[in-house]
């Protein structure tokens, strides 16, 4: 449930500062310390999972809540008109460094596809 070690479930409870957009029951929103894009944030769940290859402990009910979270997220940062997009890095290949389940909510600016 909360990894001491892990630095997301620290900014989840609140132990570490990060810069909020908003949270629901189940989800937290907050900007990424390094932008890659205009709008930059980190759409975690409370609860810790490592990678979306463990997302069978997720309930359905937290995996919607997560899901919302970004949508109204990208509506509450003006973004959702001209677009955005969430990315989940998991493992090697996909450059994941932080092992608490995330998905970057990418904005405000036209995206490249496909990525690098
Ligand atoms: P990953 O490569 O694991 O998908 O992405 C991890 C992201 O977390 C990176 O974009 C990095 O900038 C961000 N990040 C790492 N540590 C912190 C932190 O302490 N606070 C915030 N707000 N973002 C962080
Ligand atoms: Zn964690």
């Amino acid at each position: 449930m909360y990894d001491p070690a892990c630095i997301f479930c620290r900014i989840a409870s609140g132990e570490i500062p990060a810069e909020r957009v908003l949270e629901t029951e189940h989800a937290l929103v907050f900007r990424d310390i390094h932008p890659a894009a205009p709008v930059h944030c980190l759409v975690i769940p409370k609860q810790h999972i490592p990678t979306a290859n463990e997302l069978d402990a997720v309930p359905a009910e937290a995996l919607a809540d997560l899901l919302r979270a970004a949508a109204a997220a990208a509506k509450a940062l003006g973004v959702a008109e001209d677009g955005w997009r969430l990315v989940a890095n998991v493992n090697r290949d996909g450059g994941q460094e932080v092992f608490h389940l995330h998905l970057h909510l990418l904005g405000g600016r036209r995206l490249r596809w496909p990525v690098g």
